[in-house]
């Protein structure tokens, strides 16, 4: 064989199987593993197929964000305890020159799998949800294979935004309002408490972060399935918020996602209206704090969260994305009585973690906790298997020493990775 030859087949051999390890650069985690992300999907699928299936749960879904976090749950919660069709848009990586896919793709691919599986219909739209031709796409995809959408689910979390009229790529931020903010951050990477300090954004950079992760996205989505007359009697849509308690509203509820936060506020009343000729409801779900990829981002965030999970598991009231969402379509979308609401409208599934005992606990330990205590006085074990879960490592029954092939095809797209 020549040899250029025997170079390529090694080269292709090697390129599409490879040993996958975790490695991370701060909130991130660049490599993903694919049997991994398989088998935390099929965990997540497992906690809803031993729920009571919905008796009247909804027949089609589109869910937007649908591959990691609070969207790949709520797509699992659609597929495997309503029976519902799932058309799903996510932004995703594949594998490429030997580098894993992202997390996503993977998860993607391996809901795709269990779908068909059940005999679920289950298709994926990977690209820009912001762009006008993803969107186009979709009600094409919608028209052709699906019918009336019952059910919109809005979990896109993005830094960056690109306006589809202007062409101008927009920047979020996650940062105070008015004030510097000082606090203390749990450096992950280094099991280590640190002092932040933070400057407030302007009001160019409030603005932007309203751009990306408000509610304008949102309203363009349903305005372009409504008027492409595709939005099923009685359609509902929800969009995911958080509160959180006090400690942590320098830098969310009161800083540039607040912002962002009370903006889909607005645009649910807004497209309340929208949907009025088809007795429809647009709303909003205040979510507890998990870790995810978007999560993990945000100062203070992986230190409340690694407090908060020691204390919901001492009280038994632990609960990660597909609990939550498991808890949203049983309780509230899907139940007999209808969504329970707040005074402002609003679902809480951030009941438990917002109970007043659960919060008074959290601030006792809070002033407590050192870089030297941490492990001891945290659940910041849990917070990191959590963190790595979600990158398909520390699965039971996987074999993270083995070889595994990179290049995993996502069905409904026909090409490999
Ligand atoms: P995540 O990072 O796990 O998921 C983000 C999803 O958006 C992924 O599916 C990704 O592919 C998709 N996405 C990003 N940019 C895209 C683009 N341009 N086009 C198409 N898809 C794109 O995030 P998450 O934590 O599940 O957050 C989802 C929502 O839930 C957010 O609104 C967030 O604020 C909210 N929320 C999160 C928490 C938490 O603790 N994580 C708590 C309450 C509410």
């Amino acid at each position: 064989m020549p040899q250029e030859l025997l170079f390529f087949f090694l080269e292709a051999y090697f390129i599409m199987k490879a040993q996958v390890k975790p490695k991370t650069r701060g909130f991130v985690c660049v490599t993903a593993h694919p049997e991994g992300c398989a088998a935390h999907v099929k965990q997540q699928i497992e906690i809803a197929k031993n729920k009571a299936p919905l008796a009247n749960g909804p027949k089609n879904v589109l869910i937007l964000g649908c591959s990691t976090g609070y969207g790949l749950a709520s797509r699992i919660a659609a597929a495997f305890l309503g029976n519902a069709a799932t058309l799903g848009v996510c932004f995703e990586r594949p594998s490429e020159k030997g580098r894993p896919a992202s997390a996503g793709w993977y998860n993607t691919a391996a809901f795709e799998q269990e779908a068909k599986e059940a005999g679920l219909y289950a298709k994926t739209i990977n690209g820009d949800a912001f762009s006008k031709e993803i969107k186009e796409q979709t009600i094409k995809t919608l028209k052709e294979e699906m019918g009336p959408i019952d059910l919109v689910v809005y979990s896109l979390a993005s830094p960056r935004r690109t306006d589809p009229e202007t062409g101008e790529t927009h920047k979020s931020t996650l940062k105070p309002i008015g004030e510097i903010f000082t606090g203390t951050h749990l450096d992950t990477d280094k099991a280590a408490l640190v002092d932040v300090s933070i400057e407030p954004a302007n009001p160019e950079e409030v603005a932007a972060t309203v751009k990306v992760m408000g509610g304008e996205d949102w309203e363009l989505w349903m305005e372009a399935l409504s008027q492409a007359g595709i939005l099923a009697p009685n359609v509902q849509t929800v969009n995911y918020s958080y509160l959180g308690p006090e400690i942590t509203w320098d830098i969310y509820k009161n800083g540039t996602i607040g912002k962002a936060k009370e903006d889909i506020e607005a645009t649910a009343q807004r497209l309340n209206k929208l949907l009025e000729p088809q007795s429809g409801k647009a709303m909003i779900s205040v979510n507890k704090a998990v870790v995810t990829q978007a999560s993990s981002a945000i100062p203070v965030v992986p230190l409340y969260i690694s407090i908060l999970f020691k204390i919901m598991k001492e009280q038994g009231l632990h609960e990660d994305c597909i609990e939550q969402m498991v808890r949203l379509f049983t309780d509230h979308l899907y139940s007999e009585q209808g969504p329970q609401l707040d005074d402002q409208g609003r679902i809480r599934l951030d009941d438990w973690e917002m109970r007043a005992d659960i919060q008074a606990a959290v601030m006792e330990q809070w002033p407590a906790i050192t870089t030297e205590n941490l492990k001891a006085e945290t659940d910041f074990a849990g917070y990191q298997e959590n963190f790595l879960r979600l990158f398909g490592f520390g699965l039971p029954g996987i074999n993270y020493e083995e070889e595994v092939e990179l290049e995993v095809d996502i069905p409904s797209q026909g090409v490999k990775a």
